[in-house]
């Protein structure tokens, strides 16, 4: 199922896209599922961020190839850090590249959306935790990520967590293929099977920490070919088996 967020003649509900259509759900995602019977076009709606996180719990460093091109390697547990829920925009918004940064960076990403209330999780049962899978980008200002010593306000800023186009809820996400594309220029070009600290075990280590709620989603690492944006670019991500994140960039 693909579940999406959408606005349509003023009014924001939930929905399952199939084809070319949104079918509306009765009330979140987070329950089973109900129509309500109202369907639209897709092109006759704005699609969303599919989820409003309380947090964004993200990955540093989880692809060998990655951590090689930052200088160093994976860190022997996941390195965690939140980027703020008011970083999250949707596919087709613009992402705003601050003044006060000389360099604006991609990231594309796997992102896991949490269905339920969780802390320690097991690693045997952190499936059933997951609702679905997303594609994110990891926007970062990395003059100031290295600036700064932590990565707050790097990754913090508004605009600098696109999620969507939606929520793909049947997946295995152990081995799907990850691109990033900018301009049409592909960029990076790796494979979920890179991840190192896999999805179950990071549900595991984060819930050890905090506890996670419906909705929340967690950025699993970027795999290497990260670069620049510029004012004007227009930047995708696209997962195998989900879809197509796309978004400008404009200057803040
Ligand atoms: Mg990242």
């Amino acid at each position: 199922m693909r579940i999406a967020r959408f606005s349509h003649d003023g009014d924001v509900s939930f929905g399952v896209v199939e084809g070319d259509t949104i079918a509306q759900i009765t009330a979140h995602p987070f329950a089973p599922v109900e129509f309500t019977g109202g369907r639209a076009p897709l092109s006759a709606v704005k699609l969303l961020a599919p989820v409003l996180p309380s947090k964004v719990v993200a990955i540093g460093k989880n692809y060998a190839e990655h951590a090689a091109e930052m200088g160093g390697d994976v860190p022997e547990r996941p390195l965690i850090f939140l980027k703020p829920s008011t970083a999250v925009v949707a596919s087709g918004d613009d992402i705003a590249s601050p003044p006060s940064s000389e360099r604006v960076d991609y990231e594309g990403e796997l992102a896991v959306v949490i269905s339920r209330l969780c802390r320690d999780v097991p690693e045997e049962r952190a499936m059933d935790v997951v609702l679905g899978y997303t594609c994110a980008n990891d926007v970062t200002a990395r003059d100031q990520q290295k600036a700064d010593g932590q990565w707050s306000r790097a990754k913090g800023y508004d605009t600098f967590c696109p999620l969507g186009p939606w929520i793909e809820t049947e997946l295995d996400p152990s081995d799907l293929r990850i691109t990033t594309r900018l301009n049409g220029e592909l960029k990076q070009d790796s494979r979920t099977s890179k991840i190192v600290h896999k999805v179950p075990s990071l549900i595991a280590y984060i819930t050890s920490c905090m506890t996670l709620l419906p909705g929340d989603v967690i950025l699993t690492g970027t795999p290497e070919g990260i670069g620049p944006m510029q004012v004007g670019d227009e930047v995708e991500v696209e997962i195998e088996g989900i879809g197509v994140l796309s978004n400008p960039v404009v200057a803040r």
